[in-house]
């Protein structure tokens, strides 16, 4: 492989990729947004995309596909039992991840909704290194519950520490021998973990996992939605792989894991998901659910379109010159907050940037949501579409007590090859601009209230009249135009 410089003189990162096809984006002025935020009940996920700029709210789905990918689309064979199209994505997952069986689901949750119903018992435990919200959700509804086992470095916010995501591994061994092996249902990691701000983990972390798991006859499981940006991370981070391929390094990692399940939505640059497994056991038990709850077993609920995409899509991720845009844009934007001292998390992750919304509006209580006040205040300066990754995504306690997040983060994702670094200027320069009138932001409560999932269609409104005063003197200092 040459050695391609990615950055240029003043370090800013080059983009791989041309665009052939181009979406028009509307910047509405202020008060329009006001408006908007205010019907969204201050819930990003309730925004119409028509009144975001820049829609940074999630990866999922919405990376930009390459020629190749859309090309391979047209050649989509159209069958709803043996299609040509599931024998491509079937021998491309046997290729890269080294596994004999492919089962094909309709998106990562499918996955995790068929895992928790055949291999979680009621009262069992999943240790894993951090949650995800809807793994987290299927599991408790199958009743089951969490423990998560990251190292100490995980909730430091900023940290120069480059792995994260690792399980602690004492942890895991005290876990099991206090509960007993038959308590747990499966062990799991999710690579890229998603909610402490893409952070990777090491090969050799999951090498330990794996023994301590043979030690006890427990399957580990693992969760490579962002596999994508951990790889890159373990090539570029970790000492003993950096000789390795990313291709390599895969298939090791594949080679720790019992189960692989992945949403294609983010690993792929497409829409979808499946699992990966050796374990004839564990093929036979999926595949009996997959045609009452996804599809018959050769496309599992995904459109044979998008099964031809992921195909395309794996490959390229193997691609050194691809896999690395993401991160190293993502860097850049850290970098850029980090000069003007405004909290992110550090080092950089994949998926996105993390604001520190706890320290950000550290006048803003917990209870009062700060990374839902800094999601929405921040839609309202800039027409940036975040995600609050904190409380309001937590679920509250049986007794009705709020569930206090470890971390409040405003996250800003960075879909693959979709946005331009005039677009992250854009966005650290209206960040800044919200970190310099930082006090003018309040915090929030719940006015509609979902008991699962709230984050998705709750509605909540400002504890003061904070937006007036951030409009007015946005105003002020901008005009009323933007
Ligand atoms: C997105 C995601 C999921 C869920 O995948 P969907 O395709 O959105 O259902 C599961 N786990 C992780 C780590 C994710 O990032």
């Amino acid at each position: 492989m040459p050695d391609v410089k990615f950055y240029s003189g003043d370090k800013v990162p080059l983009e791989m990729h041309k665009a052939k096809i181009v979406q028009k984006i509307e910047l509405i002025p202020i008060e329009q947004r006001l408006k908007a935020v205010q019907e969204a009940g201050n819930n990003t996920f309730l925004l119409k995309n028509r009144d975001v700029f820049i829609d940074a709210l999630t990866d999922s789905g919405v990376n930009a596909m390459s020629d190749q990918q859309l090309a391979a689309m047209m050649i989509a064979d159209d069958s709803y039992a043996g299609s040509e199209t599931f024998y491509r994505l079937e021998s491309k997952c046997q290729e890269l991840f080294h596994k004999k069986y492919f089962i094909p689901a309709h998106q990562g949750r499918a996955c995790e909704n068929i895992l928790a119903q055949l291999y979680v018992n009621e009262g069992q435990i999943v240790p894993m290194n951090y949650h995800f919200t809807t793994t987290k959700a299927h599991i408790v509804l199958n009743g089951g519950s969490v423990e998560e086992l990251f190292i100490d470095e995980a909730l430091r916010v900023q940290s120069d520490y480059p792995f994260k995501g690792n399980m602690d591994i004492d942890k895991l061994r005290a876990l099991i021998q206090e509960k007993g092996a038959d308590k747990i249902a499966f062990v799991r990691i999710e690579t890229g973990t998603n909610l402490i701000g893409g952070q990777p983990h090491t090969l050799e972390n999951v090498k330990k996992v794996r023994e301590v798991c043979d030690e006890y006859g427990l399957m580990l499981v693992m969760d490579t939605s962002l596999l994508a940006d951990n790889l890159h991370f373990i090539k570029t981070r970790e000492k003993a792989c950096q000789d390795m391929s990313i291709r390599e390094i895969t298939k090791e990692i594949s080679d720790q894991c019992d189960i692989m399940y992945f949403s294609a939505r983010k690993l792929g640059c497409a829409r979808g998901g499946g699992f990966v497994t050796d374990r004839e056991d564990v093929y036979l038990k999926i595949r009996e659910l997959i045609p009452l709850m996804e599809g018959f077993l050769t496309y599992g609920g995904m459109s044979v379109r998008e099964m031809e995409a992921i195909t395309v899509g794996l490959e390229e991720t193997m691609d050194e010159n691809m896999i690395n845009q993401g991160p190293q844009f993502i860097e850049y934007m850290v970098d850029e907050l980090t000069q003007r001292n405004i909290p992110v998390v550090t080092p950089a992750g994949g998926l996105g940037c993390h604001v520190d919304a706890m320290s950000f509006l550290e006048h803003v209580p917990q209870t009062e949501y700060p990374a839902g006040a800094l999601a929405s205040a921040m839609y309202l300066v800039s027409g940036v579409r975040g995600m609050e990754r904190g409380t309001i995504s937590e679920q509250r306690q049986e007794n009705g007590d709020e569930t206090l997040a470890h971390l409040e983060l405003l996250r800003l994702a960075l879909p693959r090859r979709v946005f331009t670094m005039s677009h992250i200027k854009y966005t650290v320069d209206r960040l800044e601009w919200l970190w310099e009138n930082r006090k003018l932001v309040g915090g929030l409560v719940f006015e509609e209230e979902p008991s699962i999932l709230r984050f998705f269609f709750g509605k909540l409104v400002p504890t003061t009249d904070w937006h007036t005063k951030l409009v007015q003197q946005f105003k002020k200092d901008m005009g009323d135009s933007l």
